[in-house]
């Protein structure tokens, strides 16, 4: 069993009558990179400023290594670098300004770590914050979160506004982050993000979290899609009791949560003049979630 390092209990979050998020647990391991998905609405930004303790809560705690985290814990804090969702800065100050205020704050020396990020990010210190494009001023939220080598990232949609190029050499420090064995939190809407570098994610949806897998096996759902032509459709339907997703002339297309030799064995009984099976995407399983009981595939 690894160390817990972030546990999240029965939050809920009101905003007056406004639903925020509810009743929401979850653990985060160490050494692993999770990633909260959800769309735009859905509670990602609400539930981490909740463990930021930038809002209060309506009731539910937030533990930092067995600890109830508090706003004025300097020690925990210390340990957690956070990148919000919009970044707020001082707009008359240039990067470097910045960077050299940042650095006054903290005793050990983080000068080294700051000169290997503006690099790695290719950030220009000259130029002030008001000037910076959203992409920058993205790269300047990651440096100021990283840049005191937290033990814990806590990342509100850190891409949005980067180019695909910024985005694999974030990608890349991060994994490097991983290896070091510290544990990220990793709100996105963007799909493929947790399949290339998160271990787990949670799916929000709704202020609630309705689901926490491994993406390896969410991947390996076991859903398929299968397309059939046959004269005997209709009772195939009625022998599977499937939902049609597609349907023409002699030919149907349904999700498939059966194994496929039990497939093959309830097809068997028919005469099939063409059959196609596909590895459901990552993006169906993520839709089947969201779309609950209206979507085609719901569970068997
Ligand atoms: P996400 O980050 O997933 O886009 P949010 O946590 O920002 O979602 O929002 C969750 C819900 O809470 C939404 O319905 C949103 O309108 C509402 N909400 C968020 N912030 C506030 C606020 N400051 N005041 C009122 N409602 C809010
Ligand atoms: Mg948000």
């Amino acid at each position: 069993m690894k160390k817990i390092i972030l546990e999240i209990q029965n939050l809920t979050k009101y905003y007056g009558k406004i639903k925020g998020v509810e009743n929401l647990s979850l653990t985060l391991e160490e050494g692993e990179i999770f990633g909260f998905i959800g769309p735009n609405g859905s509670g990602k930004s609400t539930t981490i400023r909740s463990v930021m303790n930038l809002i209060n809560k309506t009731s539910g705690k937030v533990l930092i290594e067995n600890k109830e985290f508090n706003k004025d814990d300097i020690e925990i804090k210390e340990k957690i670098g956070y990148l919000p969702s919009e970044i707020n800065l001082y707009d008359d100050l240039t990067v470097k300004e910045m960077l050299d205020y940042h650095e006054s704050f903290y005793k050990k020396d983080i000068h080294k770590k700051r000169i290997e990020l503006v690099k790695k990010l290719e950030l220009d210190e000259k130029k002030k914050i008001e000037d910076l494009s959203l992409g920058n001023l993205k790269k300047l939220g990651i440096i100021l979160a990283l840049v005191h080598e937290p033990k814990i990232l806590i990342l509100d949609e850190p891409t949005s506004g980067l180019d695909p190029i910024m985005q694999n050499v974030f990608y890349n420090i991060l994994k490097e982050e991983k290896l070091k064995g510290n544990t990220i939190f990793y709100s996105t809407h963007i799909l493929n993000e947790v399949s290339k570098i998160c271990d787990r994610v949670g799916i929000i949806k709704d202020g609630h979290l309705i689901k926490i897998e491994k993406v390896e096996d969410l991947s390996k759902k076991g859903l398929t899609f299968v397309t059939i032509t046959s004269e005997e459709v209709k009772e195939i339907v009625k022998d599977l009791r499937i939902d049609i997703i597609f349907e023409e002339g002699n030919t149907i297309k349904f999700g498939n949560v059966l194994p496929h030799d039990e497939l093959i064995k309830k097809l068997s009984k028919h005469k099939i003049d063409r059959i196609l099976i596909e590895e459901a995407t990552l993006e169906d399983v993520f839709l089947h979630y969201y779309e609950g009981d209206q979507g085609c595939l719901k569970e068997k």
